[in-house]
């Protein structure tokens, strides 16, 4: 920690970037750092090649994202790279020039999967949120300046990302340290209601009826695993975006007693998004490994390219067996 405090306090110009498919955790904890490091003055540009979900929007209003080519179009030649939420560095969204020129890369992450890819990393898989992380490093720098850095858009942006990877404090990554980051962020201003309103309580018409042709497809296997498809067909028949179907996730796993949910999304004509989600005891992580997927005991992702849904279903059904 004290040795990325000192890279932020010495440098001028910084990047701050997250994984592709952006979630509530990613955007949270890079807007808190943005925001931080605009409060020292210092030159920091958020730069992401994805869309963000629009039940996210709301945080961004402020912010201008740039692409990879606006930032290289800037010819900033000197800079560190903060990378955070980014299990590996394949994921991270940018372009690979620009990490490749950064004077340093600077990893602040909880996956475990995460290999320190980093110059610096500061990567706890125990933690419940990149936003915890974050949130240590900022309650440092507060004993280290005996002053509050954390304002009420950085408390927003932070439980946002907690509120998201914890699902609203229900799984098992949720530490006493969690209850008391969101108790301390709650004294600081984070408008949680907001966060919980937009994030939770604003899903279009249409989301629905994309849910009522999801739920449809839904698949038992063995009692224990569930698995519900999402077509580019449904998406545009509803005029749903991929990026706005994170919510569907959890539907495949919270059946009775289903152990794991598969989520399976076709992202266009060649590439099929899986997201895995376990209950009780199977590591998600060890099966999404095995297709160059990562994430967490209990949420993991993997893509799976150039394949029909039937046979990558198939082969993630198959795997998950094992654990079975
Ligand atoms: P989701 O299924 O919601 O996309 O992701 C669940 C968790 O797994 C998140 O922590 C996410 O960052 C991680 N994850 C999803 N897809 C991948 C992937 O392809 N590779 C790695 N390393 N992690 C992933
Ligand atoms: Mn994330
Ligand atoms: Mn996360």
């Amino acid at each position: 920690m004290d040795k990325i405090i000192n890279y932020i306090n010495e440098g001028n110009y910084f990047i701050v970037t997250s994984h592709v498919n952006p979630d509530g955790d990613n955007i949270g904890s890079t807007l808190a750092m943005y925001y931080y490091l605009k409060s020292l003055d210092k030159d920091v540009y958020y730069v992401l090649d994805d869309d963000t979900p629009i039940n996210l929007k709301f945080l961004l209003k402020d912010i201008e994202i740039l692409s990879s080519e606006e930032f290289i179009n800037l010819n900033i030649e000197q800079y560190n790279l903060i990378a955070l939420d980014c299990g590996d560095l394949n994921r991270i969204c940018i372009d690979k020039s620009i990490i490749e020129n950064s004077k340093k890369l600077i990893c602040i992450d909880h996956h475990a999967s995460n290999d320190n890819y980093g110059d610096l990393n500061y990567v706890m898989p125990e933690e419940s949120s990149t936003c915890e992380l974050v949130y240590n490093l900022l309650k440092k720098i507060n004993e280290d300046k005996n002053t509050q850095v954390i304002d009420q858009k950085i408390a927003t942006a932070l439980y946002t990302g907690v509120v998201t990877d914890t699902g609203k404090f229900s799984y098992s990554n949720t530490h006493p340290s969690t209850f008391e980051m969101a108790k301390e962020l709650l004294i600081l201003g984070a408008e949680t209601n907001k966060v919980i309103c937009e994030v939770y309580g604003n899903n279009p018409y249409n989301y629905y009826k994309l849910l009522g042709e999801a739920l449809n497809t839904l698949d038992i296997i063995n009692n224990k695993i569930a698995v519900i498809t999402l077509t580019q067909d449904m998406l545009n028949r509803n005029n749903v975006s991929f990026k706005d179907t994170d919510g569907i996730t959890p539907y495949c796993r919270d059946i009775e007693n289903v152990e794991v949910g598969i989520l399976v999304k076709e992202k266009s004509s060649n590439e099929i998004k899986i997201s895995l989600r376990s209950k009780n005891y199977v590591d998600v992580s060890k099966v999404a490994k095995v297709f160059n997927g990562g994430g967490h005991v209990r949420a993991a992702g993997l893509t799976i390219f150039n394949e029909t849904i039937e046979n990558a279903i198939k082969m993630v059904v198959a795997e998950t067996l094992k654990y079975i």
